[in-house]
């Protein structure tokens, strides 16, 4: 594991590293160079973490040699449900991961975790609940929404007709929009979930409008499912038909989806991930799958999202104190968005600079941006890879300092330049 200095605390990474450039020094090359990129840069970007080296080293293994199309339990038959044999150990691993799963979100929901990505669970997940060309209302890219919530370059905006709701002024997800939109426009899903927003998203509220409308409720909790595991955000289980999640983000596991829904949902899920959406499931990804579900039941995971929340709380607060404007003017979960609509400079020419000082951010969008998405009017900081390396609340405001001070260089270079 890396700490903040970014030593490496196993040699696992170096053996692997070596062992592979003996084989193929141009690749060994490669991730030899992005290693140390990793190990030296401060990381923020809100998506990304550090998984364990046993999750590393489940994604390396054996399984990656095995078929298993199909699933371990056959509904009708109680045998098999796979197209190939040789599949009793990968079947005891997929069983017990969907119950390790069900622990991790104390739910008796369906598990299927099998989604090669959160895309293609959410490709899965319409499919199980709706037909194609059907209406759904989500949250918009711009809003702090996903690409595969509805964006017209993506499958889902090609598939579906989709409708956004707005945030409010202050950059709240405006209830009443929802409310308004879902009585005119009578959407069969109902999408909850995001990518770039700060705030407790109120579950019940997105339920309570599902249900006067007909519509079934979705949550996307790509982002939020660790803050959920840990009880640090209120859970969607009891409320949503269908719940979807990356297993990479503040999980902590390997790149990866899974798709959870109501038990009388199991099966259209099932057919709906495979033959719908994929082929063959990747029973290494699913071993580290395992593997993280174990370390997310822990007592030191808990504690790891509350230091999380309470890091993001600090480092917000710092750029407030030093007069920055902040989108919702403050933070409940592991990331934030700063607005940099008033600076002569986008998100993206930050990102850049930010770059060249080693700490790596992304550019995003605010809610009203007069800027093109490829530039954009803020930056998106998030403090769950971090934390993974033992940042506290103090080295998160040091690196608010430096932030600052790139940005105070930039504003007196353009001012110069003017
Ligand atoms: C990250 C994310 C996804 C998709 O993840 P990929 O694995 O990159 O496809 C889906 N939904 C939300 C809300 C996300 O934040």
């Amino acid at each position: 594991m890396l700490d903040k200095s970014g030593n490496d605390s196993s040699s696992y990474n170096m053996d692997d590293i070596k062992f592979i450039k003996e084989k193929s020094p141009v690749v060994g090359q490669f991730i030899e160079d992005e290693y140390e990129r990793q190990k030296n840069n401060v990381e923020l970007i809100a998506s990304e973490n550090y998984c364990s080296d046993a999750v590393l080293a489940a994604c390396g293994c054996c399984l990656t040699w095995k078929y298993a199309e199909g699933y371990p339990y056959d509904r009708k038959s109680g045998n098999t449900g796979r197209y190939y044999g040789g599949t009793e150990n990968v079947d005891k691993l997929e069983e017990y991961c969907c119950n390790k799963w069900r622990e991790v979100f104390n739910t008796d929901y369906h598990v299927n975790v099998q989604p090669h990505s959160g895309s293609q669970a959410n490709l899965a997940a319409y499919r199980a609940l709706i037909n194609h060309g059907d209406t759904i209302l989500a949250m918009s890219l711009n809003n702090g929404g996903h690409l595969s919530h509805g964006s017209s370059v993506n499958f889902s905006g090609k598939l579906y007709n989709v409708v956004f709701y707005d945030v409010d002024e202050n950059g709240y997800i405006d209830m009443e929009d929802v409310r308004k939109k879902a009585k005119s426009y009578r959407p069969n899903l109902i999408l909850a979930g995001a990518s770039a927003y700060s705030r407790i998203i109120d579950f019940e509220a997105f339920a309570k409008i599902a249900k006067e409308v007909g519509a079934y409720f979705m949550v996307d909790m790509a982002h939020i499912a660790g803050l959920i595991a840990a009880g640090a955000h209120p859970s969607p289980f009891g409320l949503a038909d269908i719940v979807t999640t990356t297993t990479h983000k503040t999980l902590r596991g390997p790149r990866g989806g899974l798709i959870f829904g109501k038990p009388e949902f199991a099966h259209k899920i099932d057919s709906a991930v495979f033959p719908y959406a994929q082929g063959g499931p990747l029973e290494h990804i699913i071993a580290a799958k395992a593997i993280s579900a174990e370390e997310d039941c822990t007592e030191e995971y808990r504690k790891y999202i509350m230091q999380v929340v309470l890091n993001s709380k600090a480092f917000c607060d710092e750029f407030l104190k030093l007069g920055y404007k902040v989108v919702t003017g403050g933070t409940d979960n592991h990331l934030f968005l700063l607005d940099l609509s008033d600076f002569p400079f986008s998100g993206n020419d930050l990102q850049i600079r930010l770059d060249q000082e080693g700490i790596t951010v992304n550019k995003n969008a605010v809610p009203g941006d007069k800027r093109p998405p490829s530039e954009a009017s803020g930056i998106r900081l998030g403090t769950a890879a971090m934390t993974t390396r033992g940042y506290d609340e103090d080295d998160f405001r040091a690196v608010a300092g430096r932030i600052d001070k790139v940005i105070k260089e930039m504003t007196a270079e353009y001012e110069e330049n003017e």
